[in-house]
């Protein structure tokens, strides 16, 4: 094991690569990304093998309901409350390699290094591998391993929510043997790290490979229905129509209107799908359903962008001679992580000698969950051009490693504590 003069701990690059590359092969896509979306065969596999790792190192694996993994590298005081570092290996369609699966493997890679260094800490390490975090396979079922462990989603509603084809959570986490007997949620954690990729490009612009995440980006979202009427392409007059995708039109164009207006300021307003009825060529729709996003750093001007936004619903309402409903059913971000911890960080890559600097998450993240119930923060590392959600995606060990050595020893010293 590498110390350097200050007895600071590095990890083995080489290794943590090996264990990357390999994540590559299991859903690889056409491009050099990945399919591996949550609780498919593809899924499965990779948990298998993040199993195989663990069980092989001597660590115990245990499975919640909801299929979270829980690798653990036992403390010398089993009584105190483990230090937790969580991720996803799950991945988006056509997603890239190292969204999520890093902080999970890095997290592996602080294991293998404490065993290297022959290191024994006073609390249990755990490398959580959260079920579902990109949320693209099931409705209404966000970020569900973290959210329901941290009590902000219910189990059984979780296990009920299906995807396009009808198969439920439960169903399918049963198929891939990941129904674990461990009840989820409703224990202490000392501390929840998560090492992620920025998913944006500041720190390859300023040349700095670790971010410290001060806090999330005030996210909302809602959920639109756009109801109209059904009615022949042909001989339906103008005047006499209600077409519900008209009506969804004017929703995408006011949301995108809304962020132009503060993009000066870092806004994100976005519409990203819509089911469509009958969505059949020859007739007008007459039910559209959208989920759309907005975000801004400031919270009081994310609120003038969510007026803005209803306020404009009436007029889209008008012109299209549909009715719209929004609902703002879900809020996320707009969250400042625990200072201690965000301290530590910021304390342990100048102790390493790792240029960092704060940032804000403009992603939704499993830290974000966990933050409503442990302290936590979490380590940016960056990601070439910015490219994410894109099999694109791509990372070098050399911009990689200073951020893997921070979790590392902050990991390290809080399981000291
Ligand atoms: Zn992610």
């Amino acid at each position: 094991m590498d110390e350097i003069a200050d007895n600071s701990l590095t990890v083995n690059g080489e290794r943590l690569w090996a264990t990357l590359d390999r994540s590559s092969e299991i859903g690889a896509a056409p491009n050099g990304g990945l399919n591996r979306l949550a609780l498919t065969d593809e899924d499965k596999e990779m948990r298998d093998q993040f199993r195989a790792w663990a069980e092989t190192d001597g660590y115990s694996v245990t499975v919640d309901r909801l299929g979270n993994m829980f690798v653990r590298r036992g403390g010398m005081e089993p009584g105190l409350a483990p230090v937790i570092i969580g991720s996803h290996l799950d991945s988006q369609v056509n997603g890239g390699r190292f969204d999520g699966i890093l902080g999970v493997l890095a997290g592996l890679e602080v294991l293998r290094s404490l065993d290297d260094a022959g290191i024994a800490t006073r609390r249990a390490i755990e490398v959580v591998n959260w079920s579902n975090e990109e949320s693209v396979r099931f409705h209404r079922a966000t970020l569900f391993g973290s959210m329901a462990f941290a009590g902000q989603a219910v189990v059984e509603d979780v296990l009920a929510s299906t995807d396009d084809d009808g198969l439920t959570v439960g169903a399918e986490l049963a198929r891939i043997g990941y129904a674990g007997p461990s009840p989820v949620g409703g224990r202490v954690i000392d501390a929840n790290f998560e090492l992620h990729i920025e998913q944006g490009s500041k720190l390859e612009a300023a040349g700095i490979p670790v971010g410290i995440v001060t806090g999330g980006c005030p996210t909302a979202l809602f959920q639109i229905e756009v109801a109209g009427e059904n009615a022949h392409i042909g001989p339906t007059p103008m005047a006499r129509r209600r077409n519900a995708l008209v009506g969804a039109s004017e929703i995408v164009v006011l949301l995108n209107e809304i962020g132009w207006r503060h993009a000066d300021t870092e806004s994100r307003a976005t519409a990203t799908n819509i089911d469509l009825m009958p969505n059949k060529f020859g007739i007008i729709p007459h039910l559209a359903k959208l989920t759309v996003d907005m975000r801004h750093p400031d919270p009081d001007v994310l609120e003038a962008m969510k007026a803005a936004f209803v306020s404009g619903i009436d007029a889209a309402a008008e012109r299209s001679r549909c009715t719209i409903k929004a609902e703002n059913h879900l809020n996320l971000g707009g969250l400042t992580f625990d200072t201690e911890l965000v301290d530590l960080l910021r304390e342990t890559a100048a102790r390493i000698g790792a240029p960092a600097m704060d940032l804000l998450s403009m992603a939704a993240h499993d830290a974000y969950a966990i933050s409503t119930i442990a302290p936590a923060a979490m380590i940016f590392t960056p990601c070439k051009d910015g490219v994410t959600h894109n099999e694109a995606e791509d990372i070098d060990p050399a911009s990689t490693l200073p951020g893997v050595n921070v979790l590392l020893n902050a990991a390290l010293s809080r399981a000291q504590r």
